[in-house]
């Protein structure tokens, strides 16, 4: 299917920003360069081919006291070298394309240059270990964003899917200790209020995530979430979670990948169904789109193999009746509002 005229104009002058990616974490390990193709669902020069101007790039950096397979044993080192791989990439033949941005109108000025945008993030703060002083280091790396928890309970939280003995299962508030972020989490968020990063309460049990909305004074964000009243699983954010997002200010995302414990198949379809549901619950504001996408190339959503694709998400916001305003606003516009609200 070839994107029509209208969904390919709507992209070529919008700013358009995907919320959640591992491009960073693709690229880290490849031994390649930040700015050429990685073979796996999202790079610079599938963005540029999908019309994608900025990703939120979330690095993955388990701690393995945690648990799970992928732990490291310094999640905090090894994720400083990962922020060190971008920084000598940019000072390099990658700077020519790629732009490491800290304010909304740095992600603006980079679609002004046509290069693309890389927003610094991390999924799970594992590695910040609830310390403020690692916190403010990888904010002066460059580091404008943190998700508070990914799987498991870390310093800060707890997510929906803790390890036991090397396996994964939900959270049971029944049996587990309680959910709430910890005191240590709840000072993990004043600062990053303060200094002006993007708070992330995606993966989060409800109790941690009800905390994390009453400490934060700044709009939060869920960058790849999908909706539970749709499909009931505890990966999924509930239809009063979505509200209070929207009221903080936020952005919720959905993606088209199920995202957890469900039988659901990754499509475009999906996506759709989710960020229409939103739509009609909190208005066009308020929500985003997160692709989740890494290396996946076993697992392409149906209809969005990979990033090069976003024009057909476009496609399916004008077939489900949405006007260029609303469009323009998912794509990336709501984003930049949240993201010069909270970083500058
Ligand atoms: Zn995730």
């Amino acid at each position: 299917m070839t994107p029509s005229p209208s969904a390919e104009k709507t992209l070529l002058d919008s700013i358009v920003v995907d919320a959640h990616g591992h491009l960073l974490d693709l690229a880290a390990d490849s031994g390649r360069r930040l700015h050429e193709s990685l073979g796996g669902l999202t790079d610079v020069p599938l963005m540029r081919v999908g019309g994608v101007t900025a990703q939120l790039t979330a690095c993955w950096m388990p701690d393995v006291r945690i648990g799970g397979p992928h732990g490291s044993r310094q999640p905090f080192r090894d994720v400083m070298r990962m922020l060190d791989y971008v920084h000598w990439e940019l000072d390099g033949e990658a700077g020519d394309h790629v732009v490491l941005v800290r304010t909304a109108g740095d992600i603006e000025g980079a679609a002004a240059e046509s290069k693309t945008a890389l927003v610094l993030g991390l999924e799970g703060g594992d590695a910040l270990r609830g310390d403020l002083g690692r916190l403010r280091a990888l904010y002066e790396a460059g580091l404008r964003h943190v998700c508070l928890v990914h799987e498991g309970r870390n310093a800060m939280g707890v997510a929906t899917q803790v390890w036991e003995d090397s396996t994964m299962r939900v959270y049971d508030p029944r049996v587990d200790a309680p959910g709430g972020l910890s005191s240590a989490g709840k000072r993990i968020v004043r600062e990053m209020n303060r200094l002006g990063m993007l708070v992330d309460v995606t993966h989060m049990v409800e109790e941690s995530f009800w905390d994390t909305l009453e400490v934060s004074t700044a709009p939060v964000i869920a960058s790849h979430g999908n909706a539970r009243s749709l499909r009931d699983t505890v990966r999924y954010l509930t239809d009063e979670q979505i509200r209070a997002v929207a009221e903080t200010g936020g952005i919720i995302c959905p993606s088209p990948f199920p995202l957890g414990p469900t039988r659901e198949r990754p499509s475009l379809e999906m996506m759709l169904r989710h960020v229409d549901h939103m739509v009609r619950l909190v208005g066009p504001d308020h929500v985003g789109f997160g692709t989740d996408f890494l290396d996946q190339t076993g697992f392409r959503p149906a209809g969005f193999g990979d990033v090069g694709e976003t024009p057909r998400f476009v496609e399916g916001l004008l077939e489900l009746g949405y006007g260029d305003a609303a469009i323009r606003k998912i794509m990336g516009g709501n984003f930049l509002r949240v993201f010069r609200r909270v970083a500058g």
